[in-house]
């Protein structure tokens, strides 16, 4: 039909039709190209990102190269990194010994064999075999692609208290905090965090601390951890096996920690929610067995549009992201009423999950811990079992809970039939933990 219409037009129609036919196509094609450079700037759908905001190198006490292990996390699938090491960032002049032992000489000769002579650079002093450690900004455009991986600038604050370790990770810093001291626990705790936070109001760079490890050489209680103010995340799980994640049976577990630390925050203090994250704190990359402290036991997978500190540090402190040792997950919803979740299911594999809670009027008492001669110890004090208690139960791979109006705050936690290869402790399973959901008009305000 319209080839024979055509025909019967004038030359200067046909010519005018086919100009106008062309300008209008390439407005068109203009249009759409523009259009989709729109929708993939700004409206690219989120994803998870999976990243490890604790880990060693030879930059403090961890035993490799820092290329080497941003190399391990590459190939393990991750898509961002923070080197987080003691009281240092990845920056200026530095030199490691080779020779003092037998791993600083097999990591010495692997880095060599991967990296070659003409980036390893190496010099003799004193007798002394010395290797240049690169810094951040050499190393990174060796692995960083945009959309791909990512390096995020870190550093563990480790100041102490007495005999208590005290460690303030901090990532996406801009300049090296030193550590802070105190006359307390809690302020050691406090200024170490503070000191994060004005750095991010000077400079305007997002940047995060999160408290590390809270049972290791038993530091931290959750009465400590409950006061704290603008501090958003702590540690309920980490690789390393001196870090006592389970507790024993004077001190609780980093999870029940958390427990008391949100009931206590959200239904008496008037303080803000804290967020559960998970880390390697690896420091050893060449003997992988239980007992080390190795790579690729706990990350979180962060849900954001691009792959960014800014986007990666706003959807934490938003609660978008998930804490792992294993199980991953296709979808959280959490509305006013529901907290619901779907797992990305292995083959053979199934699942259990536990919606973990505090119900308000719970029981609010506690007693302190007593040593042999019935002393009171620096430890969590015991609370009822309302506080952290597990209100449903549910197997299956797409699992939700709804509210029933009186709960503080409700939490998830994916337990799959899989046990955690390579544990940082014996007979752990793989399992995801979800940010809780927190019913407002439950909670004190200040
Ligand atoms: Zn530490
Ligand atoms: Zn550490």
């Amino acid at each position: 039909m319209h080839k024979t219409s055509a025909i019967f037009l004038s030359p200067g129609a046909r010519s005018w039709l086919l100009r106008w036919s062309l300008v209008s196509r390439a407005v068109l094609v203009l249009a759409l190209l523009f259009g989709l450079t729109i929708t993939t700037a700004d409206a690219q759908s989120p994803r998870w990102w999976k990243g490890n905001l604790h880990t060693h190198s030879f930059w403090s006490d961890g035993d490799d190269y820092p290329e080497m292990i941003v190399e391990w996390y590459v190939n393990a699938g991750y898509d961002f990194l923070g080197l987080s090491d003691h009281n240092i960032m990845l920056t200026g002049e530095k030199w490691t010994e080779v020779t003092t032992n037998r791993t600083r000489v097999t990591a010495f000769e692997k880095y060599l064999s991967r990296h070659g002579p003409t980036w390893v650079e190496v010099k003799e002093q004193n007798g002394k075999k010395l290797v240049r450690l690169k810094t951040l900004e050499e190393f990174r455009p060796l692995f960083e692609k945009p959309g791909k991986f990512l390096l995020v600038p870190c550093e563990e604050i480790s100041a102490q208290f007495e005999k208590s370790p005290i460690h303030i990770n901090a990532s996406n810093l801009r300049e090296f905090i030193p550590p802070q001291g105190g006359n307390s626990v809690g302020e050691v705790l406090q200024n170490n965090i503070d000191a994060v936070l004005e750095q991010r109001r000077r400079t305007g760079q997002p940047m995060v601390p999160h408290i590390n490890h809270p049972n290791f050489i038993w530091a931290l209680t959750a009465e400590d951890i409950m006061l704290v103010r603008g501090e958003k995340f702590f540690e309920i799980y980490n690789g390393h096996p001196v870090t006592k994640d389970h507790g024993d049976e004077n001190h609780v577990s980093m999870e029940r920690m958390w427990d008391i630390v949100l009931t206590r925050r959200l239904g008496e203090l008037g303080l803000e929610v804290i967020w559960g994250t998970a880390v390697d704190d690896s420091h050893s990359y060449h003997t992988f067995k239980v007992g080390q402290p190795n790579p690729g036991r706990g990350w979180i997978m962060v849900r954001a549009r691009q792959l960014t500190p800014e986007r990666l540090i706003a959807a934490m402190e938003a609660g978008d992201f998930y804490a792992s040792t294993g199980v991953r997950l296709k979808d959280v919803q959490k509305t006013g009423r529901r907290i619901s979740l779907e797992v990305d299911p292995e083959p053979g594999l199934t699942y259990t999950t536990q919606f973990i809670g505090t119900r308000k009027g719970y029981d609010s008492t506690s007693r302190p811990v007593l040593d042999k001669d019935g002393k009171p110890m620096r430890a969590t004090r015991r609370y009822s079992k309302d506080i952290g208690t597990v209100l449903a139960e549910v197997k299956g791979t797409r699992t939700s809970y709804t509210l029933k109006g009186d709960e503080i705050y409700v939490r998830a936690k994916v337990t799959s039939s899989r046990p955690k290869v390579n544990p940082a402790f014996e007979g752990d399973q793989e399992c995801a933990w979800v940010q809780p959901l927190v019913l407002e008009r439950n909670t004190v305000k200040p």
